[in-house]
C-alpha cells in the first residue's frame, strides 16, 4: 500500500496521490494500484532528479527544464561502433578552415559557437563537447554518425567532424533565427501569440522530420521548443539528437526513462516499452507550448509533473473554444494514452488542421520580427 501521507520523501511528489486518481476518473482500486506503480517507477529512476520549481512564464531566454535521464547507460545499445564509425572524426585542426569563432549558446554537454567556412564562404555552427572517457567518445561518436547519416530539410544537419584538442567539434547548418523557445517567448512578451496557422506550419515541419527519423527507425526523444531551431527564411528544423536512439529490430520498443519531464510521454514516465509514437506524444506537447507559451505543468516540479502526465490523462488545450475542431482533434490524435492507437507521423500529416498551414514566407516574417528583438 502507497502511504499516501508520506509518498517516499521526494520533496516534489504530492501527498494526495489518491485525490489526484480520484478526481481523473480512476475507480479507487486502479488508484491505489497506479499510484505503486509509478511510485517505484519514480522512486527507482528518478532519484537525485533536480526537483526546482522550473519558472518560464513571461522571461526572456529564462531557466529552461533540461532533460533528464542517464545519457550514457541510454547509450549501451548493443550497436558495436567498428572502426568506420570512429573514422568520422577527422584528426585535424578545425580552426584551419573555420574562423571568426564566436560563441552562442552552452548547452548541459557542451558550447555551441558560430563561425565561417573558409572553403565555402558560409557561416556554420560548431558544438564542441569533451568527452571524459572513451565509454563517452563511443557516445558523441554513435550521436555524431547518427547526425551525419541523415539529411533532410527538417532535420539540422551535421557537415563534417573533429576530434581535436581532447574535444569532439561537431560542425552543423547554422540556424539564423534561434529557438523556438525564443520566438515563443517574444510573442508572449509582447501579449502576442501564433494563429493556429503558424502552429499548422510548425507541427508540419516538425512532422516531416519525425517521419524521416521514424521511417528509419529511430526515436528523437526529447522532442520540445528548446529542440527545434528556426531560419530567417522560414525554416524549421528538429536539432540535438543527443537523445535519438535507434529501433534495431522494427518491432523493439525500448523502455529507458529519458527525455524532458513535461514533454515525456506517459508510458515513457511509466517505464513501460516504448517506440517512435513518445515522439508524438511529445509533439502535443510542443503543439500546447506554440498555443499557450509553455507546456502543461510547468509550475509544478519535474518529479510532480510526471506523476500528473502519468496520472491525469491526456494534455488538452486550456481554452479549447477558442480553437479550431480541427486543432482539437489533432491534439486528440496526439495524445491517445495507448501508444498503439495514437496517430502515426505520417497519419498527422494527412490530419485536416495541417491544411490550414500558413506558408513560409509568412513565417519568416515573424521569426525575423523575434529575430530582431
Ligand atoms: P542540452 O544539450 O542540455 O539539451 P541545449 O539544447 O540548450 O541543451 P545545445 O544543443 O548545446 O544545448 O545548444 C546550446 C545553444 O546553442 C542553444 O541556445 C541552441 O539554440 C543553440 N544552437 C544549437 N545548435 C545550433 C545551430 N545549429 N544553429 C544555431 N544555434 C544553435
Amino acid at each position: 500500500q502507497v502511504d499516501f501521507a508520506n509518498p517516499v520523501g521526494f520533496s516534489g511528489l504530492p501527498s494526495d496521490f489518491e485525490s489526484v486518481l480520484l478526481s481523473s476518473g480512476i475507480e479507487r482500486d486502479e488508484a491505489v494500484e497506479n499510484a505503486q506503480a509509478i511510485m517505484d517507477i519514480l522512486n527507482n529512476q528518478y532519484k537525485g532528479a533536480h526537483e526546482k520549481p522550473v519558472q518560464i512564464a513571461g522571461l526572456r531566454r529564462s531557466p529552461r527544464p533540461a532533460a533528464t535521464g542517464d545519457r550514457e547507460a541510454s547509450r549501451k545499445l548493443n550497436i558495436p561502433l567498428d572502426q568506420a564509425n570512429k573514422d568520422i572524426f577527422k584528426l585535424e585542426d578545425p580552426r584551419k578552415y573555420y574562423h571568426s569563432i564566436v560563441k552562442i549558446g552552452q548547452g548541459s554537454y557542451g558550447s555551441v559557437y558560430k563561425a565561417s567556412d573558409a572553403r565555402k564562404k558560409k557561416v556554420i555552427a560548431i558544438k564542441t563537447v569533451k568527452p571524459s572517457d572513451e565509454e563517452a567518445w563511443d557516445v558523441v561518436t554513435y550521436e555524431t554518425n547518427m547526425m551525419r547519416s541523415i539529411q533532410h530539410q527538417n532535420l539540422v544537419h551535421c557537415y563534417e567532424a573533429f576530434k581535436f584538442s581532447e574535444r569532439a567539434w561537431i560542425v552543423m547548418e547554422y540556424m539564423d533565427a534561434g529557438s523556438l523557445t525564443d520566438v515563443i517567448e517574444y510573442l508572449d512578451t509582447c501579449g502576442l501569440g501564433f494563429d493556429e496557422c503558424h502552429i499548422a506550419y510548425i507541427l508540419k515541419n516538425i512532422l516531416q522530420g519525425l517521419l524521416c527519423l521514424h521511417s528509419r527507425g529511430k526515436i528523437h526523444r526529447d522532442v520540445k521548443s528548446d529542440n527545434v531551431l528556426l531560419g530567417l527564411d522560414g525554416s524549421v528544423k528538429l536539432a540535438d539528437f543527443g537523445f535519438c536512439t535507434e529501433l534495431t529490430d522494427p518491432r523493439a520498443k525500448r523502455n529507458t526513462v529519458i527525455g524532458t519531464p513535461f514533454w515525456m510521454a506517459p508510458e515513457v514516465i511509466r517505464g513501460q516499452k516504448y517506440g517512435t509514437k513518445c515522439d508524438i506524444w511529445s509533439t502535443s506537447i510542443l503543439a500546447i507550448e506554440c498555443a499557450e507559451a509553455q507546456p502543461p505543468w510547468v509550475k509544478e516540479t519535474a518529479m510532480r509533473a510526471m506523476f500528473l502526465i502519468a496520472t491525469n490523462g491526456p494534455p488538452r488545450l486550456k481554452d479549447k473554444g477558442a480553437w479550431s475542431a480541427e486543432f482539437n482533434s489533432f491534439m486528440e490524435r496526439c495524445t491517445e494514452l495507448a501508444p498503439a492507437k495514437r496517430a502515426s507521423a505520417e497519419e498527422l500529416l494527412a490530419h485536416p488542421f495541417l491544411a490550414k498551414s500558413s506558408t513560409k514566407t509568412d513565417m519568416a516574417r515573424i521569426f525575423r520580427a523575434a529575430y530582431q528583438e
